[in-house]
């Protein structure tokens, strides 16, 4: 039931803080936790024990790409997603209703403005019909004609054996009306109830399922959408949707639906879908977020960037910019990760991923997860120890860093 997914071990006073352990079939998640996309079945150019050994307990597949490729009824057989891709712990599989939804923004765009979406419906990969049925679209991968609903997303889920399921939702673009955003939210609610009545009948015994608030960036709405969720009988709750376009928005978007999570309904697990920035996670924490997926740690790194202790530069160091190009100096003092550890100097990654080396993108994706899982275990000692606000203030003035 309800209390049984998650235990608060310690509350940071001053703050909406916790610290605790999410109860999986598969194992406890430390929280406040980072989970690393594994949105295709592996997180990308790393091994399942690589992910494992730098302090990850937890991973997120992804329904809508795992359905079209290479199907939930080969992954079944051959032991589920965690069979299928060699890891034994926790999985969090995404509803599918991001990208569905994300594939047919222009679409959806349209549809607001009153035009027809006919001129996308032949290209591959594009949505065919919304409905209250649920979503018409097609592959990407073969140009078939699909169909995703509250019941086939948690069908898929279930098939894909998922700690923890994902409810299917209309995720509402940002530049939309208020009468829009309003429709969807109202329709995420209904296929809220057709998610868990789904799983209650035919859902795998140990399956936690979350639910989405949805509601834009309306306080109304958002703090609506968030008791109606808080009401159902699912068993965490995700924060999902468009959190506005710059952060003291954002948070101030996420810190409405976390006040309407509190008191009597504190004891469910919290996740905020999408959002991996440094600062943001430090601010998620602080306002009682549990657990946090995000690209954006491990497409930085095959794209050149490395995450270092810089706040001015977004926590960014860009190995394509010149200033690398000859530094002897490792990417990080004392960082655990191989391409520290083993000596390697920004000018050797800087030329890797300018020569496309995989190697370059492997070491710079173990170098950025490093970094996460470091500053998430900092955060949950701190809330441990009851001195958070010191240590998320040193690391938003870059004077710590996970291995400072
Ligand atoms: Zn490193």
């Amino acid at each position: 039931m309800a209390t049984a997914a998650f235990t608060i071990q310690a509350r940071q006073p001053g703050s909406l803080a916790r610290a605790g352990l999410l109860h999986t079939a598969h194992g406890d998640v430390r929280t406040p936790a980072f989970v690393p996309l594994a949105t295709k079945a592996t997180v990308k150019g790393l091994l399942p024990e690589e992910v494992a050994a730098l302090g990850f307990e937890m991973v997120l597949g992804n329904t809508f790409h795992l359905h079209l490729r290479p199907g939930e009824e080969l992954i079944e057989r051959l032991g589920g997603l965690h069979g299928f891709m060699g890891w034994p712990g926790p999985i969090i599989t995404d509803s599918g209703g991001f990208q569905v939804f994300s594939m047919g923004h222009g679409t959806v765009a349209d549809e607001i403005k009153g035009r027809s979406p006919h001129g996308s419906a032949g290209r591959v990969g594009s949505i065919l019909s919304i409905d209250e049925a649920g979503v018409r679209f097609r592959s990407y991968v073969d140009g078939r004609e699909r169909f995703l609903s509250p019941e086939r997303s948690m069908a898929i889920q279930a098939a894909l054996g998922a700690d923890i399921a994902l409810v299917f939702d209309e995720c509402t673009p940002f530049h939309v009306e208020r009468g829009y955003t309003e429709n969807s939210t109202l329709r995420t609610h209904r296929w809220l109830e057709r998610c868990l009545d789904w799983h209650a009948e035919h859902g795998p015994a140990g399956q936690l399922v979350y639910g989405i608030v949805q509601g834009g960036v309306f306080e109304d709405m958002r703090r609506d959408s968030a008791r109606v969720v808080a009401a159902s009988a699912c068993e965490g709750i995700a924060i999902g949707g468009s959190l506005g376009d710059h952060k003291e928005q954002m948070y101030e978007v996420v810190g409405w639906a976390m006040e309407e999570l509190g008191g009597e309904h504190e004891e469910r697990p919290r996740h905020l879908l999408g959002i991996g920035d440094i600062d943001d996670l430090i601010r998620g924490v602080e306002l009682g977020v549990d657990t946090f997926d995000c690209a954006i740690p491990t497409r930085l790194g095959r794209h050149g960037c490395a995450l270092v202790p810089d706040p001015a530069r977004r926590w960014r160091l860009d190995l394509l910019k010149g200033r690398s190009r000859e530094d002897p100096a490792p990417l990080q003092d004392g960082c655990p990760c191989p391409a520290c550890s083993g000596g390697l100097s920004r000018a050797y990654l800087s030329y890797l991923v300018r020569a496309k080396e995989l190697t370059g993108m492997r070491l710079l994706t173990l170098h950025n997860l490093t970094f996460m899982a470091g500053l998430m275990r900092e955060l949950r000692e701190a809330i441990l120890a009851g001195t958070l606000a010191e240590v998320a203030g040193a690391w938003r003035g870059g004077e710590k860093h996970p291995h400072a």
